[in-house]
């Protein structure tokens, strides 16, 4: 009942590298159709299904309009890079740190493969640029790219605020594919390493 089939790309990412846990803010750019925003949902019980847990928080943006889901704030229509969308997200959080940031963002594929590349990574810095200033310490970031030649200058700037930093690829994430995710884990806040 998932809306799209890369919810299980996020699952497998969580079974292997447990990165959502109950009472979680979370915030999440590039989310519609919604399929990562139910995994996140239950993996930080926002709606919540066990009251025995912490509830926790998801945040769920996109360009696009996303169909509500209970349990998540969906602010469809939003462009995430402009920082009103971000002050609109801020002004959820109500003082609230973060303590994961997902960012399945993609552009509109051009078909040419170094400019695919370019926007894709423009993207996954803007959500590192809001998730190194809004993040709780030991937070965790994860984004999704096309993997080209600016990886390296991202890793290297992501190890810059994560004590650890890998390259991911869930098992169903197609092999043919140039998608692969960076996992930031253990956010030591800025200019602290
Ligand atoms: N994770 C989603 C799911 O599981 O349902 C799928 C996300 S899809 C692969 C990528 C999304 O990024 C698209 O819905 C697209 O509209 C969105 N996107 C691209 N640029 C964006 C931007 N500047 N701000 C917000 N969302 C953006």
């Amino acid at each position: 009942q998932f809306r799209a089939r890369s919810a299980f790309k996020l699952q497998e990412i969580d079974e292997r590298h447990k990165i959502l846990k109950p009472g979680q803010v979370v915030v999440e750019c590039g989310a519609a159709p919604g399929a990562w925003t139910q995994v996140a949902v239950s993996g930080v019980n926002s709606l919540p299904k066990d009251t025995n847990r912490s509830q926790g928080v998801v945040i769920a943006v996109d360009i696009l309009s996303i169909h509500p889901l209970p349990g998540a704030v969906t602010l469809g229509g939003k462009d995430f890079t402009l920082s009103e969308t971000q002050q609109e997200i801020l002004n959820v959080l109500k003082g609230r740190k973060v303590n994961l940031v997902l960012s399945d963002m993609a552009p509109n594929a051009t078909g040419t493969k170094e400019l695919d590349h370019e926007n894709i990574i423009a993207l996954a810095y803007s959500a590192l640029r809001f998730a190194i200033q809004h993040s709780d310490l030991q937070s965790t970031f994860l984004c999704k790219i096309w993997s080209g030649f600016r990886d390296r200058q991202l890793i290297t700037d992501m190890e810059k605020f994560y004590r650890s930093v890998k390259v991911v690829k869930p098992p169903s994430s197609r092999c043919d594919s140039s998608e692969i995710f960076l996992l930031g884990k253990k956010f030591c806040g800025l200019g602290t390493k």
